[in-house]
Formats: C-alpha cells, sequence, structure tokens
C-alpha cells in the first residue's frame, strides 16, 4: 500500500509539473475570446497620456472582480493590482501601459477609435488584454501558489512619466517585487518574441550646442559626419527593416547593432546672439556616451550639453538567460528568436522599474508595421501568445 502511495504521489507530482502549462493554456483558451472583446473596447476608447481615467476604471473592477487588491492612490492614472498566493514566496511584477496616441492615422479595423485624434497605434490596448489575461490565468491558480505577483498598469508611457511618476510616489514601498517583466507587441511574426540581454534599444539623448555664430546647416553635416558611426552598408535610420529577415533584428549582420546616429536636420534657433542647435541621437553602446559631447566641442567649440538623457531598457542577464530557457521547455524552441540589435526612435519608461528591479523586457510578435506607424494593426493571436506564455512564466518563477 505504501509503494502504491508512492508511486500515486510520484505520477501525481510528475503530472502537475507538466499538466500546468496544458492547463494554462486551456484555461487561455477559454478566456480568449473575452480578452479579445476587451482589446476591442481599449481600441474604441482610447486615452491620451495622463487621462486614463475610464481605461483605469475598467480594470480596476476587472481585477477586483478577480479577487485581487487593487491600490490606486500611487500616481496619476496607474494601479496596481496584488494577487497574493495561498503561502508566502518570491514577489513578481508584471507591467502594461495604459495610454493611446495623439493620431489620426487610417485604420482599418472596424473597432475604430471613436476619440477623434487620439488612437491605440503603439498596442498598448494589447499589452492590457494581455496582463488582465494573465491575471485571471494566475487568479484560477491562487491556492497553489506560493508568493505575490503584482500587476502595474502604468499610465503615461508615451510621454515617458509614469514610471518615474509612480516611482517617484513611493510605489516600491507600497510593493517590493524581488523581479519585473513587460512586453511590447511589435513588427515579428505572430507566435514569437524576442529578447536579449541588456540594451533592447539604443541609448536616446537630445544634445544643444550653443555657438557664438555660424551656419546651422553646415555645422550639423560636419558633426554629423564626423561623429556617426554606422557598419558598412547600413542604414539604421531605416526602422522600417527591424522585422526583416535579412536586416532586421533577427539577423547576425543586422543593420542595427554598434551606431551612433542623429535626428537631422538638426533644430536650429538664434537667441540673444547666440545659435543654438539640437537634435537627438542614438548610440548602442553605453561606454561611447561618454564621448559624444567632448567630440563635438573638439569639432566645433562652444557648450554643448544633453538637454535630455532618458534611461534604456537593459534586462538582466540571468533573469533573461532563465526565462528564455522556461519559455523554450514548455513552448518549443521557436518560441524565442534571437535579437543582434537594439532599435533605434524607440524606448520604453520601463528602463526606470528596472534600475530599481531586476527585470526582462520582450518584443511580442503580432504587428504589421512599426510601432506608431500609419495602419498600424496587430493580430490579436499574439495575445493568446502573450497570456499563456506569461502565466507559464510566473508559475515557473514562483516555484524556484
Ligand atoms: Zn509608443
Ligand atoms: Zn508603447
Amino acid at each position: 500500500m505504501k509503494t502504491l502511495c508512492f508511486i500515486l504521489l510520484t505520477a501525481l507530482a510528475c503530472w502537475r509539473q507538466t499538466g500546468i502549462h496544458e492547463q494554462i493554456r486551456s484555461e487561455t483558451d477559454s478566456i480568449y475570446d473575452k480578452l479579445i472583446r476587451i482589446r476591442r473596447d481599449f481600441h474604441a476608447n482610447p486615452e491620451l497620456a495622463g487621462n486614463e481615467i475610464h481605461t483605469q476604471a475598467f480594470i480596476k473592477q476587472y481585477l477586483l472582480n478577480l479577487g485581487l487588491e487593487v491600490q490606486t492612490d500611487i500616481y496619476g492614472y496607474s494601479l496596481v493590482g496584488i494577487l497574493k498566493g495561498s503561502k508566502p514566496g518570491k514577489q513578481i511584477a508584471w507591467r502594461a501601459e495604459m495610454d493611446a496616441l495623439p493620431n489620426n492615422f487610417p485604420d482599418e479595423v472596424p473597432f475604430k477609435s471613436i476619440i477623434k485624434g487620439v488612437q491605440h497605434s503603439c498596442g498598448h490596448d494589447v499589452h492590457m488584454a494581455v496582463a488582465l489575461g494573465i491575471a485571471e490565468v494566475l487568479a484560477k491558480h491562487r491556492a497553489s501558489l506560493a508568493g505575490t505577483v503584482y500587476f502595474i498598469f502604468q499610465s503615461e508611457e508615451e510621454t515617458f512619466q509614469g514610471a518615474r511618476g509612480m516611482i517617484d510616489h513611493q510605489l516600491f514601498s507600497v510593493i517590493h517585487p524581488d523581479e519585473i517583466y513587460a512586453l511590447h507587441v511589435t513588427v515579428l511574426p505572430v507566435g514569437v518574441m524576442m529578447v536579449k540581454p541588456n540594451e533592447m534599444f539604443a541609448y536616446q539623448k537630445r544634445v544643444r550646442i550653443k555657438l557664438k555664430e555660424g551656419d546651422a546647416e553646415e555645422l550639423s553635416a560636419k558633426i554629423y559626419s564626423s561623429l556617426s558611426r554606422v557598419p558598412a552598408n547600413s542604414k539604421p535610420w531605416e526602422i522600417q527593416h527591424i522585422g526583416d529577415r535579412d536586416l532586421g533584428l533577427i539577423n547576425p549582420n543586422t543593420i542595427f547593432k554598434d551606431y551612433l546616429i542623429m535626428d537631422q536636420p538638426f533644430n536650429s534657433y538664434t537667441q540673444n546672439d547666440s545659435l543654438f542647435l539640437e537634435t537627438y541621437l542614438y548610440e548602442t553602446n553605453a561606454a561611447n556616451l561618454q564621448k559624444i559631447i567632448p567630440g563635438i566641442k573638439q569639432l566645433v567649440g562652444g557648450d554643448v550639453s544633453f538637454i535630455q538623457e532618458n534611461p534604456t531598457v537593459v534586462n538582466d542577464e540571468e533573469l533573461t538567460k532563465n526565462a528564455v530557457n522556461t519559455l523554450r521547455k514548455i513552448y518549443g524552441n521557436n518560441i524565442i528568436v534571437p535579437d543582434y540589435g537594439q532599435v533605434p526612435y524607440f524606448n520604453d519608461d520601463f528602463a526606470y522599474f528596472q534600475q530599481k528591479v531586476p527585470g526582462v523586457y520582450f518584443f511580442l510578435g503580432g504587428s504589421n508595421v512599426v510601432n506608431h506607424a500609419p495602419g498600424f494593426k496587430v493580430d490579436e493571436e499574439s495575445i493568446r501568445v502573450g497570456v499563456r506564455s506569461f502565466s507559464s512564466l510566473m508559475i515557473e518563477r514562483l516555484r524556484e
């Protein structure tokens, strides 16, 4: 009898190891249609950064219905859903952004924005649906969870204000995550995600050059041609290629690695008898950042300073490796595609969270073109992939 019991218990434990992800898969499928309706509702009713009032109200009620504790008084219209397992354990945060963009692009879906000039053309509607889906799946497993999962719904990402606002308003004295995760839907095939350790984007800085006099066009050209650095035959400013097989991030010879590029033409103006030149620059290598100001000074003289310096998304090496292994073990090798580059122009204020808590940021395949572009459209199957993959990852992380 004892032996039989042992065999049964071992079999049960084994089934629970592999069975749980099958279960997550079917739980995801069972809420998929509802998540699509929610996503379409967000899409039709977008709210700009700082105005996410209805979005917040909907999410709050949804999380409360799942039995989560909800905090809304941290910063702006952000909110945090807290899912406590039945036992103490690790604390993990998942972050999704809430805001839309001030765009008026053609959008061919039948659930178009009803707010003139405001659109979810970055895909945050999809991110919120995925996060709600993960919360719902994990809530079903609460009784067997050891630890806590925090769902951070962050306002004001597009203005780079929300994450910093939440941190400045003591987010991390309210919650104490050991790890933090997020995703961004992008122009990769649906069914795959892309991730790498360290920087996912280039460093973006706005530089200002103050000179006594000179020809703005000539000076800009001089600075650009002397300081820019691009690999042979590469045009990393052609952002539309990031999803390409040959030129994009997935190819070891991608055009999106090892570069310094600048927006052209520089913005120029005269004030109090001085000539000012300003531009954004994008550098992939952190070690090169400190050479930029001396480089410009040496070239044209004047006062040179950075007037805007956003941090960049930097993935924790250990957690990235662990997440890649876990996701591949459960969903197959092909679920993760390699990332050999760094994306210019874009960034994510998730970087501020990563300065406080080690974390991983993923690109989730699903859009037809680059985010923020006219005609941006997301394949909603990406929601299913996101919910089941990251529910599995969270569960595995809590088991460690
Ligand atoms: Zn965006
Ligand atoms: Zn975005």
